[in-house]
C-alpha cells in the first residue's frame, strides 16, 4: 500500500484496498478503512467484513471505505477473487473522464498481455451498489476496468502485487499512448493481439 501511495497512484483521499481473509475466505475479507491517509494505514487500521457487507466488529472507531460496495460484489461475484485495489491513478482517471474515449490498440507485447482491452465501466455514483454491480457485470470481460469519472479496479486471484501490477501497466500503457502521440498520428498496432 505504502508502494502505491509513494507512486501517487494512491492518493491522501482516493484508492482503497481489500482482500478475503486467509482463514474464513468464503465468510470475510479485509478493507482499508475510510478517512485515513493511505501511508498512515496499518495492519491493525484495517476492517472486516461478512459476504453480506456487514462490519463484524461494528464498535471499531474506524468505518470501512466507502467504495465498500465495489469490493464486497467482486468477491460475491467470484470466489476465485481475492484481491482487490481501487485507485484512482492519474492516467487512467483522466481517460474515464474523456466524453470520446479513443479505441487504443495493444501496444506491446507485456502491456498487450496485461491489459488486452481497455473496459469503461459506466457511471454509477461512488460508494453506491449499483456502482458494484456494474463492476461484477464487467469482470468477465477484463480484471482491471476503468470507472467511468471516477478511477481503476483492478482484480487478482493470486496476490495483492498483480492487482498492483495490473494498475500500473494501465498507467503505463496510457503513458506509452500518449507518448507515441507526440510522435505521430498513426500507430502501428503490435502483431501478436487481434
Ligand atoms: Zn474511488
Amino acid at each position: 500500500m505504502k508502494e502505491l501511495y509513494q507512486e501517487k497512484i494512491l492518493t491522501d483521499i482516493g484508492g482503497n484496498l481489500s482482500f478475503r481473509s486467509i482463514e474464513d475466505p468464503k465468510k470475510y475479507f479485509w478493507i482499508t478503512p475510510s478517512g485515513m491517509k493511505k501511508d498512515l494505514v496499518e495492519p491493525e487500521h484495517l476492517i472486516k467484513m461478512t459476504m453480506d457487507g456487514e462490519e463484524v466488529d461494528s464498535d471499531s472507531e474506524l468505518s470501512p471505505s466507502v467504495e465498500w460496495p465495489i469490493h464486497l460484489r467482486i468477491y460475491q461475484e467470484d470466489d476465485d477473487f481475492q484481491f482487490v485495489v481501487h485507485s484512482h491513478a492519474p492516467l487512467a482517471t483522466a481517460f474515464s473522464i474523456l466524453a470520446e474515449p479513443p479505441k487504443i490498440p495493444p501496444l506491446t507485447a507485456e502491456l498487450g498481455f496485461l491489459v488486452p482491452e481497455i473496459i469503461i465501466v459506466p457511471y454509477q455514483q461512488s460508494g453506491s451498489t449499483e456502482l458494484g454491480d456494474a463492476v461484477a457485470e464487467l469482470l468477465w470481460d477484463s480484471q482491471t476496468l476503468i470507472l467511468e469519472n471516477h478511477g481503476v479496479v483492478a482484480v487478482s486471484e493470486d496476490s495483492f502485487q498483480n492487482a498492483a501490477i495490473k494498475t500500473r501497466a494501465l498507467e503505463e500503457y496510457l503513458q506509452l499512448y500518449l507518448n507515441i502521440k507526440k510522435f505521430g498520428e498513426k500507430i502501428r498496432p503490435f502483431p501478436g493481439f487481434d
